[in-house]
């Protein structure tokens, strides 16, 4: 089966590959003939997960799914939470976001923090779920992994905030474990899992 990951962050592709490419064709933006950055504008990670996905299928009806993660700081009331890409402003990079967080985290002891991720499965527009208002329809899976926020940057591996987040009953930060670890136990990972039992129950 092939199936288009609507992203454009290459280390999530990367990710997904690893986890479910020898289950499936995963194909990337590129593959299917797109190359325009994709809307995510809403203020839900639901909202904005849907929202790639359904750019995709309505623009190229490729069957897709599509990742929206947030993470949601506890101490911060929530912050970044859906906003955790542009936290230091729309044109900043991982390394303003991170330096960000820990500036408004600085002498707070509650570091507690988790990553949500929604992924959002179109299949040929025909998935069957309830409560759809649309001419498609779609499924939604999620992953949550706790853990807490360093004070200061550790590892190489990973992304975004990969270097600042120690999982829960973990001594490292996601950046200093291989990616197949982490995949096995990072939001995205279970969300993603959730997909694969889906799609083999149903195909
Ligand atoms: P989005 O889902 O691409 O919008 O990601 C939101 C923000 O969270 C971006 O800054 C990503 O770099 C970050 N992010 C998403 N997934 C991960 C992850 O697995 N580890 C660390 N940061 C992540």
């Amino acid at each position: 089966m092939k199936l288009c990951f609507a992203t454009n962050n290459i280390h999530k592709l990367n990710e997904i590959k690893a986890l479910i490419g020898f289950e499936f064709e995963i194909l990337s933006l590129a593959d299917i003939g797109c190359n325009e950055s994709l809307p995510e504008d809403q203020e839900t990670l639901q909202g904005n997960s849907l929202q790639k996905a359904e750019y995709v299928w309505k623009n190229y009806q490729v069957s897709c799914f599509s990742d929206d993660t947030g993470l949601e700081v506890d101490a911060l009331n929530g912050q970044p939470g859906v906003y955790a890409a542009r936290y230091a402003g729309e044109r900043c990079d991982f390394d303003d976001n991170i330096n960000l967080l820990l500036k408004n985290l600085s002498g707070i002891k509650d570091r507690k923090a988790r990553f949500i991720s929604v992924i959002t499965l179109i299949l040929d527009g025909k998935v069957e779920q309830p409560r759809q208002n649309r001419d498609f329809t779609y499924i939604q899976f999620e992953g949550i992994i706790n853990g807490e926020i360093l004070t200061e940057k550790r590892g190489q591996k990973g992304f975004g905030y990969d270097p600042v987040f120690k999982p829960e009953g973990y001594d490292v930060s996601f950046a200093e474990i291989e990616p197949e670890e982490k995949n096995k136990i990072s939001h995205r990972g279970i969300a993603i899992r959730k997909l694969v039992e889906y799609l083999k129950l149903t195909n």
